[in-house]
Protein backbone atom coordinates (compact mmCIF):
# COMPACT_ATOMS: atom_id res chain seq x y z
CA UNK A 1 0.00 0.00 0.00
CA UNK A 2 1.95 2.84 -1.22
CA UNK A 3 0.30 5.49 0.93
CA UNK A 4 2.50 4.15 3.94
CA UNK A 5 5.18 4.20 2.50
CA UNK A 6 7.61 7.05 3.58
CA UNK A 7 9.57 9.05 1.01
CA UNK A 8 12.56 8.12 -0.49
CA UNK A 9 14.01 11.37 0.53
CA UNK A 10 13.40 10.72 4.36
CA UNK A 11 15.80 11.45 6.44
CA UNK A 12 16.48 8.40 8.31
CA UNK A 13 18.75 8.68 11.19
CA UNK A 14 22.26 6.75 12.10
CA UNK A 15 20.89 3.68 13.52
CA UNK A 16 20.79 2.96 17.00
CA UNK A 17 19.03 -0.31 19.13
CA UNK A 18 19.07 2.46 22.14
CA UNK A 19 16.99 5.32 20.82
CA UNK A 20 13.51 5.66 21.50
CA UNK A 21 11.12 5.12 17.76
CA UNK A 22 8.90 7.30 16.01
CA UNK A 23 5.43 6.03 16.14
CA UNK A 24 4.62 8.34 12.89
CA UNK A 25 7.38 5.96 10.67
CA UNK A 26 5.86 2.39 11.85
CA UNK A 27 2.52 2.88 13.30
CA UNK A 28 0.76 3.48 9.80
CA UNK A 29 1.93 -0.42 9.13
CA UNK A 30 0.05 -1.77 11.36
CA UNK A 31 -3.30 0.36 12.10
CA UNK A 32 -5.33 -2.54 10.08
CA UNK A 33 -4.16 -4.94 12.54
CA UNK A 34 -7.35 -5.31 14.57
CA UNK A 35 -8.67 -8.84 14.84
CA UNK A 36 -11.03 -8.22 17.49
CA UNK A 37 -9.57 -10.11 20.08
CA UNK A 38 -6.07 -8.77 19.29
CA UNK A 39 -5.54 -4.49 18.95
CA UNK A 40 -1.99 -4.09 17.65
CA UNK A 41 -2.38 -0.38 17.06
CA UNK A 42 -3.99 0.06 20.50
CA UNK A 43 -0.77 -1.94 21.88
CA UNK A 44 1.80 0.00 20.45
CA UNK A 45 0.25 3.12 21.23
CA UNK A 46 -0.87 2.15 24.79
CA UNK A 47 2.99 1.09 24.98
CA UNK A 48 4.78 3.52 27.50
CA UNK A 49 8.02 2.87 25.41
CA UNK A 50 9.11 1.79 22.17
CA UNK A 51 12.64 1.19 20.78
CA UNK A 52 14.09 1.41 17.15
CA UNK A 53 15.17 -1.85 16.05
CA UNK A 54 17.32 -1.67 12.83
CA UNK A 55 18.66 -3.64 10.24
CA UNK A 56 21.99 -2.26 9.66
CA UNK A 57 24.61 -3.88 7.32
CA UNK A 58 27.75 -2.28 5.37
CA UNK A 59 29.23 -2.79 2.07
CA UNK A 60 31.47 -5.59 1.71
CA UNK A 61 35.13 -4.53 1.77
CA UNK A 62 38.12 -5.46 -0.31
CA UNK A 63 40.71 -6.28 2.16
CA UNK A 64 40.83 -7.62 5.97
CA UNK A 65 44.14 -8.39 6.02
CA UNK A 66 46.72 -5.66 7.22
CA UNK A 67 50.40 -6.71 8.52
CA UNK A 68 49.67 -8.56 11.59
CA UNK A 69 46.11 -7.24 12.04
CA UNK A 70 43.47 -9.10 10.51
CA UNK A 71 39.10 -8.62 10.61
CA UNK A 72 36.98 -11.57 11.58
CA UNK A 73 33.12 -11.35 12.69
CA UNK A 74 31.45 -8.57 12.43
CA UNK A 75 34.04 -5.74 12.18
CA UNK A 76 34.89 -8.10 8.85
CA UNK A 77 31.22 -8.31 7.61
CA UNK A 78 28.54 -7.17 8.84
CA UNK A 79 25.44 -8.48 8.04
CA UNK A 80 21.53 -8.26 7.69
CA UNK A 81 20.83 -10.71 10.97
CA UNK A 82 18.84 -13.48 8.23
CA UNK A 83 19.45 -16.82 8.29
CA UNK A 84 20.91 -16.93 11.71
CA UNK A 85 24.24 -16.40 10.42
CA UNK A 86 26.33 -13.46 12.04
CA UNK A 87 28.25 -15.56 14.49
CA UNK A 88 27.87 -18.82 12.76
CA UNK A 89 29.82 -17.19 10.01
CA UNK A 90 32.30 -15.21 12.94
CA UNK A 91 32.84 -19.24 14.25
CA UNK A 92 33.50 -20.58 10.96
CA UNK A 93 36.44 -17.76 10.72
CA UNK A 94 37.77 -18.63 14.56
CA UNK A 95 38.56 -22.45 12.69
CA UNK A 96 39.43 -21.39 9.47
CA UNK A 97 42.05 -18.58 10.89
CA UNK A 98 43.59 -21.57 13.69
CA UNK A 99 43.47 -24.03 10.94
CA UNK A 100 45.75 -21.43 8.86
CA UNK A 101 48.07 -20.51 11.76
CA UNK A 102 48.70 -24.25 12.09
CA UNK A 103 49.85 -24.59 8.48
CA UNK A 104 51.54 -21.35 8.40
CA UNK A 105 52.84 -20.64 11.90
CA UNK A 106 51.59 -16.99 13.31
CA UNK A 107 52.43 -15.14 10.08
CA UNK A 108 50.77 -12.42 7.67
CA UNK A 109 50.95 -15.76 5.15
CA UNK A 110 47.83 -17.26 7.55
CA UNK A 111 45.98 -14.12 7.53
CA UNK A 112 45.99 -13.76 3.55
CA UNK A 113 44.88 -17.75 3.22
CA UNK A 114 42.45 -17.02 5.64
CA UNK A 115 41.20 -13.97 4.28
CA UNK A 116 40.90 -15.85 0.89
CA UNK A 117 38.77 -18.44 2.02
CA UNK A 118 36.78 -16.24 4.20
CA UNK A 119 35.98 -12.58 2.58
CA UNK A 120 34.34 -14.16 -0.80
CA UNK A 121 32.56 -16.31 0.99
CA UNK A 122 31.10 -14.22 3.89
CA UNK A 123 31.07 -11.22 0.52
CA UNK A 124 28.58 -13.58 -0.86
CA UNK A 125 26.24 -13.73 2.10
CA UNK A 126 26.36 -10.18 3.08
CA UNK A 127 24.50 -9.50 -0.47
CA UNK A 128 22.08 -12.38 -0.17
CA UNK A 129 21.15 -11.35 3.22
CA UNK A 130 20.00 -7.98 1.52
CA UNK A 131 17.99 -9.86 -0.42
CA UNK A 132 15.90 -11.13 2.67
CA UNK A 133 17.73 -14.67 2.33
CA UNK A 134 15.79 -17.63 2.58
CA UNK A 135 13.14 -15.01 3.97
CA UNK A 136 12.53 -13.72 0.45
CA UNK A 137 9.93 -16.23 0.64
CA UNK A 138 7.62 -14.29 2.10
CA UNK A 139 8.04 -11.16 -0.01
CA UNK A 140 7.05 -13.10 -2.81
CA UNK A 141 4.54 -14.68 -1.24
CA UNK A 142 3.29 -11.10 -0.40
CA UNK A 143 3.81 -9.80 -3.63
CA UNK A 144 1.78 -13.06 -5.37
CA UNK A 145 -1.26 -13.27 -3.15
CA UNK A 146 -1.84 -9.78 -1.30
CA UNK A 147 -5.35 -10.93 -0.45
CA UNK A 148 -4.02 -14.06 1.40
CA UNK A 149 -3.95 -17.83 0.27
CA UNK A 150 -5.50 -20.98 1.98
CA UNK A 151 -2.34 -23.00 1.33
CA UNK A 152 1.18 -21.67 0.58
CA UNK A 153 2.12 -24.32 -2.36
CA UNK A 154 -0.75 -22.32 -4.62
CA UNK A 155 1.25 -19.09 -4.71
CA UNK A 156 4.67 -20.81 -4.20
CA UNK A 157 5.79 -24.16 -5.59
CA UNK A 158 7.19 -26.50 -3.42
CA UNK A 159 10.39 -26.14 -6.02
CA UNK A 160 10.69 -22.71 -5.74
CA UNK A 161 10.80 -23.16 -1.80
CA UNK A 162 12.93 -25.80 -1.79
CA UNK A 163 15.45 -24.22 -4.46
CA UNK A 164 15.68 -20.43 -2.36
CA UNK A 165 16.66 -22.52 0.61
CA UNK A 166 19.10 -25.00 -0.99
CA UNK A 167 20.59 -21.75 -2.19
CA UNK A 168 20.79 -20.01 1.18
CA UNK A 169 22.07 -23.62 2.51
CA UNK A 170 24.88 -23.34 -0.51
CA UNK A 171 26.21 -20.10 0.35
CA UNK A 172 26.20 -20.25 4.23
CA UNK A 173 27.90 -23.62 3.99
CA UNK A 174 25.05 -25.20 5.86
CA UNK A 175 24.28 -27.71 3.50
CA UNK A 176 24.08 -30.65 6.25
CA UNK A 177 25.07 -33.83 3.83
CA UNK A 178 27.92 -31.99 2.18
CA UNK A 179 29.24 -30.12 5.45
CA UNK A 180 29.20 -33.50 7.54
CA UNK A 181 30.97 -35.73 4.70
CA UNK A 182 33.78 -32.63 4.44
CA UNK A 183 36.83 -33.41 6.76
CA UNK A 184 36.99 -31.18 10.15
CA UNK A 185 37.96 -27.49 9.14
CA UNK A 186 40.96 -28.12 12.33
CA UNK A 187 42.15 -31.94 12.56
CA UNK A 188 40.86 -33.51 15.83
CA UNK A 189 44.63 -33.55 16.83
CA UNK A 190 44.92 -30.02 17.57
CA UNK A 191 41.69 -29.52 19.35
CA UNK A 192 41.45 -28.76 22.52
CA UNK A 193 40.48 -31.65 24.76
CA UNK A 194 37.01 -31.78 26.64
CA UNK A 195 36.39 -31.87 29.99
CA UNK A 196 33.13 -32.77 31.97
CA UNK A 197 34.35 -30.05 34.26
CA UNK A 198 33.59 -27.66 31.39
C1 LIG B 1 19.01 -8.36 16.11
C2 LIG B 1 20.10 -9.34 15.79
C3 LIG B 1 19.79 -10.70 15.66
C4 LIG B 1 20.80 -11.61 15.37
N1 LIG B 1 20.49 -12.95 15.25
C5 LIG B 1 21.46 -13.84 15.02
C6 LIG B 1 21.17 -15.24 14.93
O1 LIG B 1 20.04 -15.68 15.10
N2 LIG B 1 22.19 -16.11 14.66
C7 LIG B 1 23.48 -15.65 14.47
O2 LIG B 1 24.37 -16.49 14.21
N3 LIG B 1 23.78 -14.34 14.58
C8 LIG B 1 22.82 -13.43 14.85
N4 LIG B 1 23.12 -12.09 14.95
C9 LIG B 1 24.48 -11.64 14.67
C10 LIG B 1 25.45 -11.85 15.83
O3 LIG B 1 24.97 -11.28 17.01
C11 LIG B 1 26.79 -11.20 15.45
O4 LIG B 1 27.14 -11.56 14.14
C12 LIG B 1 27.88 -11.66 16.38
O5 LIG B 1 27.61 -11.22 17.70
C13 LIG B 1 29.22 -11.09 15.92
O6 LIG B 1 30.21 -11.47 16.81
P1 LIG B 1 31.53 -10.66 16.92
O7 LIG B 1 32.34 -11.34 17.99
O8 LIG B 1 32.16 -10.53 15.56
O9 LIG B 1 31.14 -9.18 17.33
P2 LIG B 1 30.43 -8.68 18.68
O10 LIG B 1 29.50 -9.73 19.22
O11 LIG B 1 29.86 -7.33 18.35
O12 LIG B 1 31.61 -8.56 19.70
C14 LIG B 1 32.50 -7.46 19.67
C15 LIG B 1 32.85 -7.17 21.12
O13 LIG B 1 33.92 -6.22 21.15
C16 LIG B 1 33.65 -5.28 22.17
N5 LIG B 1 34.40 -4.06 21.85
C17 LIG B 1 34.12 -3.11 20.94
N6 LIG B 1 35.06 -2.15 20.95
C18 LIG B 1 35.96 -2.51 21.88
C19 LIG B 1 37.17 -1.93 22.35
N7 LIG B 1 37.65 -0.78 21.84
N8 LIG B 1 37.86 -2.57 23.33
C20 LIG B 1 37.41 -3.75 23.83
N9 LIG B 1 36.26 -4.36 23.43
C21 LIG B 1 35.56 -3.74 22.46
C22 LIG B 1 32.14 -5.09 22.12
O14 LIG B 1 31.66 -4.57 23.34
C23 LIG B 1 31.69 -6.54 21.90
O15 LIG B 1 31.52 -7.25 23.10
C24 LIG B 1 22.13 -11.16 15.24
C25 LIG B 1 22.43 -9.79 15.39
C26 LIG B 1 21.42 -8.90 15.65
C27 LIG B 1 21.78 -7.44 15.83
Amino acid sequence: MAERHLPPSYKWRREDYNRTANLDEFLPWFEDWKFGWLDVPGLIRNCPHSYEYPLVDRDPVDRWTFGNVTLMGDAAHPMYPIGSNGSSQAILEARVIAREILNHGETTAAFFAYEAERRPATTDLVMLNRRNGPEQVMQMVEERAPQGFKVVTDVLSQQELEDIANNYKRVAGFQVEALNAKPAIVPSTHAPAMSSAG
